[in-house]
């Protein structure tokens, strides 16, 4: 099953918005399987961000980004990459639909609350950026049945 790499920015933590973000994730049937709060520092953030570091924003999207702790998230279910950069909405917040946690929960282009990957395979390379193996806890949820229909369940799901 699919895996997800989530960062809850400085402006979801000090804007209280941590629970209500969790609380929509839970909703909608996602499993998180590791969350952990953390100070980011300017080399992960280069890294992180390395598409965007020739960018005259970068150097305020970096100082925006230490400006608190950030909680550290890795979400798992099927397509889980597609549905929660979905979920998260368009990168304005200004533009997010409404619906979506951006269009709902913030008006701005840098400060718009969660960073989600875009592709699995980027998922891959930051869910190891962020996280040692030990710290993901990749449990299968009670209610696994009632989330998915038999047939659309991995058969390897319970092995993995
Ligand atoms: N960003 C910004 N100014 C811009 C574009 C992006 O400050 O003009 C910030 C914003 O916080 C965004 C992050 O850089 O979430 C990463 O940009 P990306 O294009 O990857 O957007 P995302 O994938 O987060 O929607
Ligand atoms: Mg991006």
């Amino acid at each position: 099953m699919e895996q997800t790499f989530v960062i809850l920015k400085p402006s979801c933590v000090a804007r209280g918005l941590m629970g209500e973000v969790i609380g929509r994730i839970e909703r909608r049937g996602i499993t998180v399987i590791a969350m952990k709060m953390m100070q980011l520092d300017i080399e992960k953030l280069r890294e992180h961000y390395a598409h965007l570091a020739d960018r005259p924003f970068f150097p305020g999207l970096a100082e925006s980004m230490m400006a608190t702790p950030v909680v550290c998230m890795v979400l798992k279910g099927i397509d889980v990459v597609r549905v929660f950069r979905e979920m998260v909405g368009s990168t304005n917040g200004r533009n997010a639909a409404p619906g979506t946690l951006r269009g709902d929960l913030c008006m701005s282009n840098q400060a718009n609350i969660v960073h989600a990957s875009d592709s699995i395979e980027n998922a891959k390379i930051e869910i190891a950026r962020f996280f040692d193996p030990s710290e993901i806890c990749d449990y299968t949820p009670q209610n696994l049945s009632f989330l998915y229909a038999n047939d659309e369940l991995d058969p390897d799901y319970y092995k993995k």
